[in-house]
């Protein structure tokens, strides 16, 4: 169990034993995100993930979980995966799920046949940062993927039987022009199916190119009242039912978090009354990416 820098994993993956097999993220280029500035992206040494591996089946036991760090794990090359994945297994008899984070690109390099050899190795779940359904927005943000390869990325993980859990990010677009993304993200996923949607809102790290924007006047970040009124479009629009559905991260201002389907309504009022000033919202100086 050693690390090379900060370590990040998904909310829904704390329970998990966190592998680091990559270092880094092979894009590193989104003007949003600082998690892997620090770092240059490698895969790590095969005999040290192996050995990794035998320390935490030392120190551990059992697990039941396991999540592969870095950013766009997924992108390393698909027999070391298997191997690692047999890895797994093979040490902890109880292990049923493994997530990993997808960047689209690394996705759409895989065939379908690889990704379902990963998925019959058990690969159970993958995160996909799809961030905006706008094709403009995912350009300006350096995605690297437009909207249509972003959802033939979703759609090939979730074909290929991975539990699918997609991200969005609020306030992206800036102020003004919130509900062009919150439109063209509900279209997107839509169409993509995820079994789990996360809502996270943008927060802006020193040392991206979006806050060097900000602070140069080019950038203007949304009020409150618009990344909830991008929530309840989302939430007004989005058809995929039953839809695991979260926005309680720290950067959220309202948390919501259910089944769409079911709780729509419960969602739109919370909403409603958080945009007339009858429920209190998280504070900006509270707020944490
Ligand atoms: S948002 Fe994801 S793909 Fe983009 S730089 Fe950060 S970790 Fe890499």
């Amino acid at each position: 169990m050693r690390y090379e820098g900060t370590i990040y994993r998904p909310p829904g993956e704390r329970h998990s034993y966190l592998l680091q097999v990559t270092v880094g993220c092979s894009h590193n280029a989104c003007t949003f995100c600082g998690m892997y500035k620090d770092k240059v992206f490698h895969v790590r040494d095969m005999a040290d993930i192996l050995e990794d591996i035998r320390m935490a089946k030392a120190y551990y036991g059992d697990v039941t979980r396991v999540f592969l760090c870095d950013g766009d794990a997924i992108g390393m090359e698909t027999e070391d995966l298997l191997r690692i994945l047999r890895a797994l297994y093979e040490a902890f008899p109880s292990l049923t799920k493994v997530g990993v984070y997808a960047g689209p690109r690394s996705t759409l390099s895989k065939t379908p046949e690889e990704l379902r050899a990963l998925r019959v190795a058990g690969l159970t779940r993958a995160y996909l940062g799809v961030e905006t359904g706008s094709d403009a927005l995912l350009k300006q943000i350096g995605k690297g993927v437009d909207a249509s390869q972003m959802l033939q990325a979703g759609t090939m993980l979730r074909e290929a039987g991975l539990d699918l859990w997609a991200m969005v990010l609020l306030g992206l677009a800036g102020s003004g022009t919130g509900l062009v993304h919150a439109r063209d993200t509900a279209e997107l996923i839509n169409r993509m199916k995820p079994r789990h949607l996360s809502l996270l809102t943008l927060v802006l790290e020193p040392g991206t190119k979006l806050y060097a924007d900000w602070r140069q006047g080019k950038f203007v970040p949304c009020t409150p009242e618009e990344i909830l009124r991008e929530v309840r479009y989302l939430v007004a629009n989005l058809t995929v039912d039953p839809l695991h559905f979260t926005c309680d991260h720290a950067s959220n201002y309202l948390p919501l978090k259910g089944t769409l389907g079911e709780e729509r309504e419960r969602f739109l009022a919370a909403l409603d009354a958080a945009l007339e000033g009858k429920r209190r919202i998280r504070p900006e100086n509270s707020r944490r990416v």
